[in-house]
This record gives C-alpha cells, sequence and structure tokens, in this order.
C-alpha cells in the first residue's frame, strides 16, 4: 500500500504539504480498522474531513450509504473525482471545513434514495494542524452526529480521554466529556504515514450524547467558566476566575458562589469534575439573573 500512495503522489506530481497537515495513511490494517470502528451500515451518511487521495474514502464508501469528502487542497479536490471513479456514493466538496456551513452542505446527503433519514457519522484523519478548533466545531455545531471516528496526535488524544486532576486534563476534556463518551480505538506510529508526522497518533471514537450528562441552565455561561478556570491553571480557582473578567461577577461574589457549591476557594481548576463546573455555572447563572 505504502508503494501505491507513493505512486499515486508521483503519478499526479503532488508533493504533500506539510502547512495542510498532509500526512497520508498507507497501511491497509489501520484504514480497515478506522473503518470498522465507525460501524458503517448502508444507512449513514460520513462526512469525512482531509480525504487527501482517498485511501481511506474508499473503505468508508464500500460500507456507508454515501461519504461527504470536504478537502481543503484543490490539486487534490481535482484528481479524487478520477481516484474514486468506482465509488458513485462518494460527493467531493473542495473547501475549508473551519468555514463550511455544515448542516446546509450535509442536508441534500442526509436522506436514503428511498426517503429514509440517514444517520450521521464523522470519521477522519485530521490534519493536526487545526485538530482542536474542528474537534470543537463538530461538537457544538449541533449536527446531531452519532459518533466520530478522529486520528488526532496523541497528546491530544491524552487531553480528550483525560480525568479530573491530572496535567491533561482542561477545557478540552470539559468540553469532550460534555458532549461525548470518547474511547480509544488504536495508537497509530510514525511509520504507517507518508510522509512520516513528528508525533505519534491516536485514533479516537466519540459517542455523541443524546442528553448530555449535565443539566446546565446557560451552556455560554458554563464554558466561559471553563476557559476562566484553565485560562490560569496554576492560580487558585478563586484567583483565575476573578482574573479572567468576563464571567460577571467580583471576587466576593466568586467567593460565596464557590462556597455554597462546597468548592474550596484554593482548589485549582483543573481539580474540578463536569458535574463541579455545571453546578459552579447554574449557581452563577442564578446570581447573575437577580
Ligand atoms: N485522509 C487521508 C489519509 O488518511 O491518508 C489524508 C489525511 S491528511 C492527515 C489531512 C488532509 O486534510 C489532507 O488531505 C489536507 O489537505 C486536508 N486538510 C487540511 N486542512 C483542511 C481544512 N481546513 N479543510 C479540509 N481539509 C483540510
Amino acid at each position: 500500500m505504502e508503494a501505491d500512495v507513493r505512486r499515486i503522489l508521483r503519478k499526479l506530481n503532488i508533493r504533500p504539504s506539510k502547512s495542510l497537515g498532509q500526512n497520508f495513511l498507507t497501511d491497509g490494517w489501520v484504514l480497515q480498522r478506522i473503518t470498522e470502528a465507525a460501524e458503517l451500515t448502508p444507512n449513514d451518511t460520513v462526512l469525512e474531513i482531509g480525504p487527501g487521495i482517498g485511501n481511506l474514502t474508499s473503505y468508508l464508501a464500500e460500507d456507508a450509504g454515501c461519504v461527504v469528502a470536504v478537502e481543503i487542497d484543490k490539486r487534490l479536490a481535482q484528481v479524487l473525482h478520477d481516484l474514486l471513479i468506482g465509488y458513485r456514493n462518494v460527493h467531493i466538496i473542495n473547501a475549508d471545513i473551519l468555514r463550511l456551513d455544515l448542516k446546509k452542505e450535509l442536508a441534500p446527503f442526509m436522506t436514503s434514495p428511498d426517503g429514509t433519514p440517514r444517520s450521521l457519522k464523522v470519521v477522519a484523519n485530521l490534519p493536526y494542524y487545526i485538530t482542536t478548533p474542528v474537534i470543537m466545531k463538530l461538537l457544538e455545531n449541533g449536527l446531531d452526529a452519532e459518533c466520530m471516528v478522529i486520528m488526532v496526535q496523541k497528546e491530544v488524544a491524552a487531553r480528550m480521554m483525560a480525568k479530573p486532576g491530572g496535567k491533561d486534563y482542561g477545557a478540552l476534556s470539559v468540553s469532550v466529556g460534555y458532549y461525548s463518551r470518547p474511547t480509544v480505538i488504536m495508537d497509530v506510529p510514525p511509520d504507517c504515514f507518508i510522509p512520516q508526522p513528528g508525533v505519534d497518533s491516536t485514533v479516537v471514537r466519540l459517542d455523541l450524547y443524546k442528553t448530555p450528562p449535565v443539566e446546565l441552565k446557560d451552556r455560554d455561561l458554563f464554558f466561559k467558566v471553563v476557559k476562566a478556570a484553565f485560562g490560569q491553571r496554576r492560580k487558585t480557582l478563586l484567583n483565575a476566575l476573578n482574573n479572567a473578567g468576563y464571567i460577571g461577577a467580583d471576587k466576593e461574589q466568586i467567593r460565596m458562589l464557590l462556597e455554597r457549591v462546597g468548592i474550596d476557594e484554593m482548589q485549582r481548576g483543573e481539580t474540578l469534575s463536569i458535574q463541579q463546573f455545571a453546578q459552579l455555572a447554574n449557581e452563577l447563572h442564578d446570581l447573575l439573573k437577580q
């Protein structure tokens, strides 16, 4: 397979772009495992981010009802039509995933020819330079996806999976935990790609919650509190929340809120569970409404 990828790139005269995070998977077994992890059926529409030369896309197209593949690189978007010529259920969109109105673009592909609604799954070997913004966009956009199977840098996977108290636990862990149940599928070493990335990779599956694990009175306020708590992670929670300056309460009010929800003001934000962040944000919401 490695030889195939090299041959295709040579034939098309394409030099992988480092700035676009172009590291192409060359290991058929890894491609197979990613596809299996998504548990695709003909009733699924897959959103693939960054199809590249279509090596993962062809696996997805075999099992899913339809694949919508968004590729920023014009050179690749053009040749993908030829590379995937046998797959009539693949739709290529030449665009930046971060700028796309995903709900609008996906709408025409969310029903099968007989009118049955399809489920949405996201599968991607992500370009690492935009991993976090892409994940946040997918989680926050209310796409109603069932699951996401994504390859990310190993360190990012650790942050996504982290529990309170550790060095990896941060705003990304809280966001991922609020929207989904994450599972590690497999680690992937650099020699499974051309060119080889300078980091190890991990495939993660996120099962999106229909109902989040905590009830929030104001979701934006919850994420503001989380951002403030991790903005200055070496500071105490009281100081970090106060210094952020955008949560709308003064130091005395924050002290009172922390006491009310039973959190020691000297604790650091990195020790709080999602449930505690939710409690704090809900109390703050009530206070600001008064
Ligand atoms: N899917 C292929 C594979 O697994 O071998 C390629 C994956 S490669 C890591 C990432 C792909 O994302 C590249 O094809 C790159 O051009 C594309 N890409 C980079 N930035 C993008 C963006 N903002 N929107 C859409 N695609 C992007």
